[in-house]
């Protein structure tokens, strides 16, 4: 993954509120969306975050800042910007995902060049008209998800839960070879700020060798990566490691919410079903891969022992380069807090760089045996969580499974969460000699059983 001139640590935006140093979207960010005015009756479409505002891309394309729009056949050949800014008066960013990289990555230069300090002033003028305020705006769902898949890939998580469950052996024999999912399910996948209500099912309490049917007594979160697939693959075909990552497009926040009670009960032998099928929360900003070549690093180094990765699991760039380093955070806000007036706590903070598989390793495993993938489907990474107390990413790893409650700031105590708990995921991705860009925010409350 090499880095281009749109991460250059010196570049600022004519948009001001971009260059404050703790902005999450900088010039050198630039995340995709779709919005429109709030209360309007506006078309959705494809917008990119800038410090506190959004560029409309039609409406940049339409004033002719991104080449001609009105090209007519047979006459041009439509340039790698136009083709991918006439996507983008699409509802979803499916249409700009099947572009592919050449396209994505022509447009984000366009749009890096028309917002900089130093792009001519009549098109500032005119980029202007185009801007709309964050707090204006309703956004959407990025993509239309076709499929959804939830990989397990912190080794950390799966041995602080397998320890819980299995004492004497943590980890299964497989872990360490295969990279481990579930088909997750995608029409239950909301955007953040959409209210979670709590699932009831079945759940066998401690104790008790006959289940009982009722609002789950331990909704969980996780705190998850998601990256989406922007071009896909035939079905009968794999994809090689060395060329997965060019089949990806960008990354989210994903919250894998979670009823630990019902997933216990039902898990064996095939895995989570009820348990997580109830709602799925991302964020609203997908951030490319271009805006996170400058942070690509090694994964943590693998225990002595471990085995190598299989032949199509491994690829010396991938070994290099394959992780993105990634900080990703866990705040919370319980209902007493905020009637308080309490701003959330900062509940756990892990890094992308101690999951056990890439991105990469995924997206390879899942097309091995010839699945199909298409643009706009979702893989999560799993919860990440890495090796220290601070970094465990659910509560079921904080609390032991309820058996050490977490006291906050304010005396609340949690087992698992309480209807009226807001539970709000960030990240961001730092290092010297870079310009820090974050994910934005991707939150929700949790509401009592229907
Ligand atoms: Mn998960």
């Amino acid at each position: 993954m090499t880095t281009d001139h749109t991460v250059d640590p010196t570049l600022q935006s004519w948009v001001s509120s971009a260059n404050d140093a703790r902005a999450d979207f900088p010039i050198q960010n630039l995340p995709f969306g779709i919005f429109r005015r709030a209360g309007s009756r506006e078309s959705p479409r494809v917008g990119v975050a800038i410090g506190d505002r959004i560029l409309d891309i039609s409406a940049c394309f339409a004033a002719g800042l991104l080449g001609a729009p009105d090209l007519n056949d047979g006459d041009d050949i439509e340039t790698n910007v136009q083709r991918a800014a006439r996507a983008c008066a699409s509802p979803t960013l499916n249409a700009l995902m099947q572009c592919g990289g050449a396209p994505r990555r022509a447009l984000r230069s366009a749009i890096s060049a028309l917002l900089a300090s130093d792009a001519p002033v009549n098109q500032q003028q005119i980029a202007e008209h185009a801007l709309v305020a964050q707090h204006d705006a309703e956004l959407f769902l990025p993509a239309q998800i076709g499929d959804y898949t939830d990989f397990y890939a912190s080794v950390h998580h799966a041995s602080n839960v397998g320890a819980l469950f299995r004492p004497d052996s943590p980890l299964l024999p497989n872990y360490k070879w295969v990279p481990i999912g579930y088909h997750g399910r995608s029409s239950s996948i909301v955007l953040s700020g959409t209210p979670v209500q709590r699932p009831s099912g079945q759940r066998l309490a401690v104790g008790e060798s006959v289940p009982t049917v009722g609002p789950s007594r331990a909704l969980d979160y996780e705190v998850e990566l998601g990256a989406f697939v922007g071009t896909g693959s035939a079905l009968g075909t794999s994809i090689s490691l060395a060329n997965a990552e060019a089949h990806l497009f960008g990354l989210c926040l994903l919250n894998d919410w979670s009823a630990r009670d019902i997933q216990s009960w039902e898990y064996q032998p095939l895995g989570p079903f009820l348990a997580k099928n109830f709602a799925t929360s991302i964020s609203p900003w997908v951030v490319t891969l271009e805006a996170l070549a400058p942070f690509r690093a090694p994964l943590a180094a693998r225990a002595d022992g471990d085995p190598t990765p299989l032949p199509y699991l491994d690829d010396a760039n991938d070994r290099a380069h394959g992780g993105v380093a990634i900080t990703v955070e866990l705040w919370m806000r319980t209902a007493r807090m905020r009637a308080d007036g309490n701003d959330p706590v900062r509940i756990s903070s892990s890094s992308a760089l101690d999951l056990y598989w890439t991105l990469g390793q995924m997206l390879a495993h899942h097309a091995s045996g010839g699945c199909n993938m298409r643009a706009g489907d979702l893989l999560g990474t799993g919860t990440i969580s890495g090796p220290s107390a601070e970094s465990r990413g659910c509560l079921l790893e904080i609390t032991r499974r309820g058996a050490d409650p977490l006291t906050l700031p304010n005396g609340d105590v949690r087992r698992f969460l309480e209807d009226g708990d807001e539970v709000v995921l960030r990240a961001f991705a730092e290092r010297e000699g870079a310009v820090r860009i974050g994910f934005g925010e991707c939150g929700g409350v949790v509401l009592a059983a229907e």
